[in-house]
C-alpha cells in the first residue's frame, strides 16, 4: 500500500491507472462499517483508493472538528491489512486554499440532519466533488447510515454529469444492535447502554410494518414509546428521495432516528 499526501501524486498515479478504481471516502478512525465499504470495493475493483480527511467545512462552528477521534497509525494498518492500493491522506492546506468556489446544496440539504447543521452537506459535497475530481473512480461506497448524505451524492453525481457509480452499502452494527460510527466513543458507560434502544425501536417499527401498519403516526409512536427516555432530536418517514411520507410504502420508505446523549448525536435508519 502506498499512502499519499500530496495532489500531484496522486494525480501522477491515477494518470497510470486505466483499470477499474474503487474509491471509500472517509474521516478516518476506521471501523468495521468502514472495513465493510473497503472490502466490497476491494472485491468489485481492480485498484482501490481510500481517503482520510477531516473536511472542516462540513463542521459548523461549536461541533467536534478539533475533537473528532484521529487514528492514523492504526488505521493505517486496517488499510493495509484490506489491501488497499493507495491511502490518500491530505492536509486541510492541500485540499483547500483561502478562497474557494462553493459547491450550493439543494434545498432538502437543509432538512433532517440540514436542518440541524446548516450549511454541513454544502461542505461534504463540496470535498467530496474534489475527491471524485482526484480519484476519478469507477465505483465509489458510501454508507446507508448517513441516508441523506448518499442521496444528496447520488444527486451530485447526476446533476454534474459525473461518469461514476455510487454503490450504497449496508449500516454494520454491533451484535448489540448499535450502529457503528466514529461518534459512539463518546459515550459513557450507561449512554451506550441506554443507545441500544434506538436500533431496537428502528427494529420494532419494522416489525410493525410487517404486520401491515402503514400508518406514519402509528409507526412514529411506536419508535418514540420505545425511545421515551431518551433525547430524541428527529424520527422521520421519508421515501427514498426524502420526501415526507404520510403512509409507509413498503421498499420505498427510509425511518430516520436522531437520538442525542450530550452533545453527541447518534444517527441511525432502517430502509423498508
Ligand atoms: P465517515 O468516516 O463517518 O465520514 O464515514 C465514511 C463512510 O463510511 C460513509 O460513507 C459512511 O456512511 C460510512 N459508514 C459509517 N458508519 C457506517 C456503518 N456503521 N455501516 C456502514 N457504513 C458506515
Amino acid at each position: 500500500m502506498e499512502i499519499i499526501k500530496t495532489i500531484e501524486q496522486l494525480q501522477e498515479i491515477r494518470k497510470t491507472i486505466s483499470s477499474s478504481v474503487g474509491f471509500v471516502p472517509t474521516m478516518g478512525a476506521l471501523h468495521n462499517g468502514h472495513i465493510s465499504l473497503i472490502k466490497k470495493a476491494r472485491e468489485e475493483n481492480d485498484i482501490v483508493i481510500v481517503s482520510i480527511f477531516v473536511n472542516p467545512t462540513q463542521f459548523l462552528p461549536g461541533e467536534d472538528l478539533d475533537a473528532y477521534p484521529r487514528k492514523d497509525e492504526a488505521d493505517k494498518k486496517i488499510c493495509q491489512m484490506c489491501k488497499v492500493d493507495y491511502l490518500f491522506m491530505p492536509d486541510v492546506t492541500t485540499m483547500y486554499t483561502k478562497e474557494e468556489i462553493l459547491i450550493k446544496a439543494p434545498n432538502k440539504s437543509y432538512i433532517l440532519e440540514g436542518k440541524a447543521r446548516p450549511g454541513h452537506f454544502d461542505g461534504v459535497l463540496q470535498v467530496v466533488l474534489k475527491l471524485f475530481n482526484l480519484t476519478q473512480p469507477t465505483n465509489a461506497y458510501f454508507g446507508k447510515k448517513d441516508a441523506q448524505q448518499l442521496s444528496l451524492i447520488q444527486q451530485m453525481v447526476k446533476n454534474l454529469f459525473l461518469p461514476i457509480n455510487i454503490v450504497p452499502c449496508d449500516i454494520v452494527r454491533e451484535s448489540d444492535g448499535l450502529a457503528l460510527s466514529s461518534r459512539n466513543v463518546y459515550l459513557s458507560e450507561t449512554q451506550r447502554k441506554d443507545a441500544l434502544l434506538i436500533s431496537k425501536s428502528l427494529y420494532l417499527a419494522t416489525s410493525l410494518i410487517a404486520k401491515k401498519e402503514y400508518s406514519v403516526e402509528a409507526v412514529k409512536k411506536r419508535i418514540l414509546d420505545t425511545m421515551s427516555n431518551l433525547d430524541v432530536e428527529y424520527i422521520a418517514i421519508v421515501d427514498r428521495e426524502f420526501n415526507e411520507l404520510e403512509i409507509v410504502e413498503p421498499k420505498n420508505t427510509i425511518i430516520l432516528v436522531v437520538v442525542r446523549f450530550g452533545n453527541t448525536r447518534l444517527l441511525d435508519n432502517i430502509w423498508i
